[in-house]
């Protein structure tokens, strides 16, 4: 049996009836990450060594009977723009590029309590800006389903780790798709918590209204599981939100009769692929053979999600960026004659193309002339999507959109074309815009043998509806089952 073919419940099962060792499962993680990383190039920084350790000790506890959970010994790939104590965070930016985080963010901490293991840094697109993993400062990562093609991104190295089986489950982050567009393009689940559900404490801030971090798994019920591990409030974080704790692996009953599904026909429209529009189809008609009750509707204010997201996540960013300076953190210029121009070349040499074209953005629309034309309508548009969703959500339990309009493309494609790039996030900024719960769930592959993802959005907090329609579609499709990404173009 290769370990590494099981989702983590199922491991979590065999590690408390003893049939296999923590030391087990992180040793044939790190036999994966050997055999791929070469081809995939998940990895920022892999800590696969000192996993091994790790597990070593954590088994001789579990034998000893200091058993801290049952998540003890339990593997994890982390994206690199969540801080671990005494290990490299570099956002994948040469700003960052020696960065040693001198704590653990909240999510971390939290592992660490529960005796969970990290395999290491996962690659994303510089300060998680994009949507290909291209805009990396390190390398770029490819998609186990096909090499020549990108992961998606920003969390691509997340989402090609578990794809690959380099990881049991990676943490994302999501800003405007970041998690659920690479879970698409790879294969894999990913789910965008509510807004405020898990702490950002420790998350290197993109923008702040807008981020959260997230589970990418092979399955829904693991997915369920990891949201129960990171989900509660954190005094660190003032926009966490104090809901009751919950086992979201609960909504998991396979059962869908009843449910109110909406499906917004803006999403249908052009600019989706075909194929992909079909399949996604394929799979809300598999809904209503379960009994649920579907309807289209029209939620119009989705056509101006898009520039919306980009004016209000730049401005954060261009705020958020202003302390990467060359001095109090990462990157310093070796020539400068003063202050003023230690600030300036630490900051051109440091950042990349996008980087810099989103914090121009970002300050021309907060500078005192625009500010009123731009990221003012931009709040005011903003304030109107949360009404159409609310709107929406006074009528159905869930809504379900692609989650991207098209598969995984060939790298190279799209990456000297920013506007392109941005409007391949047509079908996911809303839902961070509304701080709303959205996940992806492959349904099927296009005829190049490419994953399509299904979105399911839900009200705030309703994690439980949208997980458990989640659960039950992928009972019935077998995704994990018929379809295996095969390194094609590999070695
Ligand atoms: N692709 C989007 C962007 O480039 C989303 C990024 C994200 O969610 N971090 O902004």
């Amino acid at each position: 049996m290769d370990l590494t073919d099981l989702t983590v419940h199922e491991l979590i099962e065999k590690l408390d009836k003893k049939e296999i060792s923590s030391e087990e499962i992180v040793k044939a993680y790190a036999d994966n990450i050997n055999a791929h990383e070469s081809d995939v190039k998940a990895f920022v920084t892999s800590q696969a060594d000192e996993a091994i350790e790790e597990s070593k000790k954590i088994d001789e506890e579990r034998k000893a009977g200091n058993i801290k959970s049952k998540f003890m010994g339990i593997p994890i790939g982390i994206k690199d723009n969540i801080c671990i104590k005494g290990v490299k965070t570099t956002c994948s930016s040469k700003m960052l590029e020696n960065f040693v985080s001198p704590y653990d963010a909240t999510v971390i901490e939290k592992f660490k309590e529960l005796g969970l293991i990290s395999l290491g840094k996962l690659n994303m697109d510089e300060f998680a800006m994009g949507a290909s993993t291209e805009y990396s400062a390190m390398h770029k990562t490819h998609n186990p389903w096909d090499l020549s093609t990108v992961p998606g991104g920003s969390s691509g190295g997340s989402a090609a780790a578990v794809a690959a089986h380099e990881v049991p489950w990676a943490l994302g982050s999501d800003t405007g798709g970041s998690i659920r567009q690479p879970a698409s393009f790879c294969g894999v689940v990913g789910l965008k918590p509510t807004y405020g559900l898990v702490s950002r404490y420790g998350l290197v801030a993109f923008a702040s209204s807008l981020d959260q971090i997230g589970p990418i798994t092979k399955d829904v019920t693991d997915s369920a599981i990891l949201l129960n591990l990171i989900a509660g409030h954190d005094e660190k974080d003032s926009t966490s939100v104090d809901v009751q704790k919950k086992d979201y692996t609960k909504a998991l009953t396979g059962s869908v009769k009843g449910l109110k599904i909406g499906v917004p026909k803006e999403f249908f429209g052009d600019g989706i692929n075909e194929e992909v529009k079909q399949k996604v189809t394929n799979a809300i008609n598999q809904y209503r053979e379960m009994g649920a009750e579907i309807e289209e509707f029209s939620l119009d204010i989705a056509n101006y999600s898009l520039a919306t997201y980009y004016i209000i996540a730049c401005a954060e960013a261009s705020s958020n960026l202003g302390r990467f300076d060359g001095i109090r953190y990462g990157y310093r210029a070796k020539d400068y004659k003063d202050l003023n121009e230690l600030f300036v070349n630490s900051r051109t040499e440091g950042f990349g193309a996008e980087v810099k074209r989103r914090i121009i953005l970002g300050t021309y629309v907060l500078s005192s002339g625009y500010y009123d034309a731009y990221y003012k309508k931009a709040q005011q548009v903003r304030k109107l999507v949360k009404k159409e969703f609310d709107e929406a959500f006074s009528k159905y339990d869930v809504i379900l959109t692609p989650t991207s309009p098209n598969v995984a493309y060939t790298i190279g494609t799209k990456s000297n074309n920013p506007l392109e790039m941005y409007l391949a996030d047509i079908c996911t900024v809303s839902v961070n815009i509304a701080g709303l719960p959205g996940i992806s769930i492959p349904v099927d592959v296009s005829k190049e043998g490419m994953p399509i993802g299904l979105q399911i959005i839900g009200n705030k907090f309703e994690e439980e509806k949208l997980l458990g329609a989640a659960y039950a579609l992928e009972q019935k499709i077998k995704f994990r089952e018929n379809h295996k990404p095969e390194f094609k173009g590999g070695k």
